[in-house]
C-alpha cells in the first residue's frame, strides 16, 4: 500500500483519539459538576427528613407537656375538694375535675398517634439514609475517578499531540490539506472499505473504483462522501 495512505490511517485514528480527549477535558468538569449536585440534593432530601421527625418529636413533647399540666391542675382541684364546705361547690370542682379529665383522654390519643408517625418517619429515615449513604458513596468514587482521569487527560492530550507532529511531517503537505479539509467537515476523513461499502456514508463502490482502492496504490475517494478511502486487509 501507498506510505501516504497507512499515515493517513494513523493521523485518523490518532485524531479521533485527540478528539475523544478533547471531549473528555471540556465535558468531565461539568460532569463533576452535576455528580456533586445529586450529592448535594441527597443531603437535603436527608435533612428535609430528619426535621419533619424533630417537628413530630416537637409536637409530641408540647402534648406530654399539656397533658402533665392537666394532670396537675387535677391533683390541685383534688387537694381543693378536700376542703369544700358546701355540695354544691363539691359537685362544680368535680364536673371540672371530670372535664380536664376527658380533656385528658383525647391528649393521650393523640400522643399516642404522634408516637406511631414518629416510629414511622423514623423507620422510613433509617432506611433512606442507609440508601442515600450507598448511593453518595457511589458517587464520591465516581467523581474521584473522573477527577483523576482529568488530570491526567493533558499529559495524555500532549503525548498524543507529538506522535500527531510526526506524522503529519511524513505527509506530503498538498495530501495533509485535502485531509484538513475533510476534517473542517466532519470528524472521519479516512474512511475503510468494509464489504464493499464506504463505512464513512454506507454506499457500496462501483466495481472499479473498489479494485482501484484495494490495490492502494493512490489515494482514492468516495464519490458519495468524498472522503479518502482505503482498503484494510481482512475487511
Ligand atoms: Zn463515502
Amino acid at each position: 500500500m501507498l506510505k501516504d495512505l497507512e499515515i493517513l490511517q494513523e493521523l485518523q485514528k490518532i485524531d479521533l483519539e485527540i478528539d475523544h480527549l478533547q471531549y473528555n477535558k471540556e465535558t468531565f468538569p461539568k460532569h463533576i459538576e452535576r455528580l456533586n449536585d445529586t450529592l448535594e440534593t441527597e443531603k437535603k432530601k436527608v435533612e428535609e427528613k430528619r426535621q419533619s421527625l424533630l417537628g413530630l418529636e416537637k409536637k409530641k413533647k408540647s402534648l406530654e407537656l399539656d397533658l402533665s399540666d392537666k394532670e396537675a391542675k387535677i391533683k390541685k382541684s383534688e387537694e381543693k375538694m378536700m376542703s369544700v364546705k358546701s355540695n354544691e361547690e363539691y359537685q362544680a370542682m368535680k364536673r371540672e375535675i371530670e372535664a380536664v379529665r376527658q380533656e385528658n383522654g383525647l391528649v393521650e390519643e393523640q400522643i399516642l398517634e404522634v408516637m406511631l408517625q414518629v416510629d414511622e418517619v423514623k423507620n422510613a429515615l433509617n432506611q433512606f439514609e442507609a440508601q442515600t449513604a450507598k448511593h453518595s458513596q457511589e458517587i464520591k468514587n465516581e467523581i474521584q475517578k473522573v477527577q483523576s482521569d482529568l488530570s491526567h487527560l493533558d499529559e495524555l492530550l500532549n503525548e498524543k499531540n507529538q506522535f500527531r507532529q510526526g506524522k503529519i511531517k511524513e505527509l506530503p503537505s498538498d495530501t495533509l490539506s485535502v485531509y484538513h479539509r475533510i476534517r473542517t467537515r466532519e470528524p472521519l476523513a479516512v474512511s475503510e472499505l468494509v464489504h464493499g461499502k464506504c463505512i464513512g456514508c454506507s454506499m457500496a463502490l462501483p466495481p472499479q473504483l473498489y479494485n482501484q482502492v484495494q490495490k492502494g496504490d493512490a489515494i482514492h475517494y468516495c464519490p458519495n462522501c468524498l472522503r479518502i478511502l482505503v482498503y484494510s486487509v481482512g475487511k
